[in-house]
């Protein structure tokens, strides 16, 4: 029995499985396309915030050659602005992040306020994820709608740092940690992996068991973790950052590249 067979829903990481930076990585993207035909659901969870559901599904409907649409997609930016909304419905939100992040808080509910009015109160949260454009008063805007309105802190992910063309970079980890040591508080939420959250959310919706799902992914710190907090098999494919740092963790598989799974 192959694996399409054997799980319905493939929760699928973007960089690292899908591309990696700007490149496409062909052998994961036809095990995929032939995982679909033999009918399995994919759906594409990502750690990163700075692209909006909108303008993945445009862009991975092009690379699979399938419609991908927006609720095939779960970004940590998409599920920090749904759990915010879960809490106390829609909010007064300071991003720290980039264009994807604003578009998911604003598609929400949500009212984004700038950093250019320097934390006026009320600020009901302060939500971090990479931010390229940081810059120090947007960090003390961030710093004093905590400070000063009692906003709560949470984030988008805490990846410490992440791959980029001449080794790794800063992450949205490290803009998160500045804002804790500055403040004084703990993030009260992080959607990312390995927070399950993402997976959990995708489960729910699709009323899918954990045992009809397969999680796959680069990263043990991440993906395999989140996979098994909530207790789901997993892939760690070695296309990505775990293949390239020799990293070990307990996948259910553990692969040179998807093409080597039994479909
Ligand atoms: N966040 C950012 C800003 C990134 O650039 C990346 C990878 O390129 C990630 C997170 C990790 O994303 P994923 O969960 O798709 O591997
Ligand atoms: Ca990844």
């Amino acid at each position: 029995m192959g694996l399409a067979d054997r799980y319905r829903l493939l929760l699928v990481d973007l960089d690292g499985v899908v591309w990696r930076g700007s490149r496409l990585l062909r052998e994961n993207i036809e095990w995929l396309q032939r995982a679909r035909e033999k009918g399995a659901s994919i759906v594409f969870v990502s750690n990163n915030s700075t692209r909006s559901r909108r303008v993945y599904s445009e862009r991975l409907t092009e690379i699979m050659g399938f419609n991908v649409a927006v609720n095939d997609i779960v970004t940590s930016g998409y599920a920090v602005a749904r759990w915010i909304r879960e809490q106390e419905g829609p909010s007064r939100t300071l991003a720290l992040g980039e264009e994807g992040l604003v578009e998911e808080l604003l598609a929400q509910g949500h009212i984004v306020l700038s950093a250019a009015d320097g934390g006026r109160c009320p600020v009901d949260y302060v939500v971090v994820g990479l931010d390229r454009n940081l810059t120090y008063s947007r960090l003390k805007a961030a710093h004093t709608a905590v400070r000063r309105c009692g906003a709560k802190l949470v984030a988008a992910n805490d990846d410490a740092s992440m791959p980029a063309e001449k080794g790794d970079v800063p992450g949205a980890g490290a803009i998160l940690a500045a804002l804790e040591r500055s403040t004084g508080t703990r993030a009260l939420f992080v959607a990312g992996k390995p927070n399950p959250y993402m997976y959990r959310l995708v489960l729910e919706e699709r009323g899918v068991e954990p045992g009809e799902a397969l999680a796959i992914g680069d990263r043990c710190d991440t993906d395999i973790e989140a996979a098994r907090r909530l207790g789901i098999d997993s892939v760690l494919v070695l296309t990505g950052v775990a293949g390239e740092r020799g990293d070990r963790c307990s996948a259910t598989y553990r692969v040179e590249t998807l093409s080597r799974l039994p479909l």
